[in-house]
């Protein structure tokens, strides 16, 4: 008889190296006979790999828990595991009585460093021992595991893990650990299956990629060998931490046609008492050298940035002195976030003293001025060329696909008889502050698959 395989369904919450981790969870477990299903009803195994980095995250993925245990009094056989930054940080207190109400439903805990584990731990649990598994790794790279990658075009790819930088406020580097790189030849030969699949994009992946290293290749070199595997696929990265970005690196994005012009660079405050405070190792006056380094070598170069509002001691004067710097940088596109104070980091310890009302302001007061900046220059676009990706389906439209350019700007456009994968010139008709709108330029269809992906 033919053994009926396990379903496995899997949420992902936070940033895009835990989508990339997924698909690592997702791989370790297709390679011993477990079945990838997006039907939660029909899953015997139900995963949410989680965030930390704000409070609100950690919300949003009790509230799905609370979710999980209504299908478990339906379904009791089934395994729920909560998996990354949320697993490493509350161990075995997700399964105590203080986890909201649902610690008695989760009967797998395991952090980003231990997804090997996870058949023999869903093993253990079918047998109704709770596994934990929270161990973080000086070494594990999972630079021998291909991430199975569902989706066609688009691919992350994690390159380094862990973080050294301790920035006061972030909980990163106690949930994922020091900093580690894979080798770059691991990487390159990933890029070349992809490419052979025919994959479009590749973004490099890690909490400060500039801080990569193999031996004596550094993100520069692991960026300019990947662009070198196939020109027809755009590498982006993320994140740039201003500290470390190199004029080499800055070099290597403009020499590489297919390095897209684009940079995320984040910032945090404008304020240097701030700054400082926040331990970023740079000052504000580094940060705008940098990005005129940046500019004056990359045309077209399109940037965006983190900030936060409401850190603790943040006055009126270091806030206007964040507007200021926005003003001046004219971001692309940004993303904004109110402090959220995260227990063991060194900003835990400061007085979280400005007032949530205040820091409601603040952060409007950020995102209009950015929503202003941002649909300014996306209206400088109106009437030009710009050469688009194209993704996937236009979320509003069937008749219309979404691609980005190269700068990242997200353009809606008629389909016409592109398919996904192809690039093609749109010229941009309107633009609001998210999106540019466009029509087809007859003739400058560019399809660089030849076989199917
Ligand atoms: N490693 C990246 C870097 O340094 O820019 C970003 C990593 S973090 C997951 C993404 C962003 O979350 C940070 O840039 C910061 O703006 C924000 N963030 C981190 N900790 C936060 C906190 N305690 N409260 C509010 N925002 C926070
Ligand atoms: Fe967190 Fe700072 Fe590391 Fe980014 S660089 S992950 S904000 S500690």
């Amino acid at each position: 008889m033919i053994e009926q395989k396990k379903q496995v369904y899997i949420e992902t919450y936070g940033c895009q190296m835990n989508v990339a981790d997924s698909e690592v969870v997702l791989s370790v477990l297709h390679d011993k006979n477990y079945a990838i299903t997006n039907d939660i009803k029909s899953a015997d195994v139900v995963l949410v790999n989680t965030c930390s980095v704000r409070e609100n995250a950690e919300q949003r993925v009790y509230g799905r828990l609370g979710k999980f245990k209504e299908l478990k009094k339906q379904k009791p056989g089934m395994i729920i595991g909560v998996l990354g930054c949320m697993a490493e940080r509350l161990r075995t207190k997700l399964t105590g009585e203080k986890a909201k109400g649902v610690g008695q439903i989760v009967d797998i805990i395991v952090g980003p460093d231990e997804y090997r584990k996870m058949p023999q731990l869903l093993e253990q649990a079918g047998g109704k021992a709770k596994g934990i598994a929270v161990q973080l790794s000086r070494v594990e790279t999972y630079d021998d595991i291909t991430p199975l990658r569902t989706d066609g075009i688009s691919a992350w790819i994690t390159v380094m893990r862990g973080c050294d930088k301790f920035c006061t406020f972030c909980v990163v580097p106690f949930t994922r650990g020091r900093e580690r790189s894979r080798t770059l030849g691991s990487v390159v030969k990933e890029v070349e299956i992809l490419s052979a699949r025919g994959f479009k994009e590749v973004t490099l992946l890690g909490q400060n990629v500039n801080s990569y290293r193999d031996n004596e290749f550094d993100f520069a070199d692991l960026l300019r060998s990947v662009a070198e595997v196939d020109r027809n696929i755009r590498v982006r990265f993320t994140t740039s931490h201003p500290q470390d970005m190199s004029d080499k690196l800055i070099a290597t994005i403009a020499g590489n046609s297919n390095i897209c012009n684009f940079v995320h660079l984040p910032v945090q405050s404008g304020s240097d008492r701030v700054l400082q405070a926040m331990n970023r190792t740079y000052d504000s006056a580094h940060y705008r050298r940098l990005v005129n380094a940046i500019r004056t070598n990359i045309p077209d170069v399109s940037l965006s940035t983190d900030i936060i509002a409401g850190f603790p001691a943040e006055t009126e004067e270091d806030h206007r002195r964040t507007l200021d710097l926005i003003e001046e940088i004219r971001y692309d596109g940004a993303y904004m976030f109110k402090y959220s104070p995260r227990e063991h980091t060194p900003a835990f310890s400061m007085t979280d003293d400005v007032a949530e009302e205040i820091k409601t302001r603040r952060i409007g007061e950020i995102m209009d001025l950015q929503r202003r900046i941002s649909e300014e220059k996306n209206s400088t676009y109106v009437g030009r060329s710009l050469e688009v990706l194209a993704e996937g389906e236009s979320k509003k439209s069937p008749d219309e696909w979404q691609g980005r350019t190269d700068g990242n700007k997200m353009v809606i456009f008629p389909k016409g008889d592109l398919v996904v994968g192809d690039y093609a010139s749109v010229k941009v008709d309107r633009a609001n502050s998210a999106t540019l709108f466009g029509q087809l330029i007859p003739g400058s269809v560019k399809r660089t698959t030849t076989e199917a992906a």
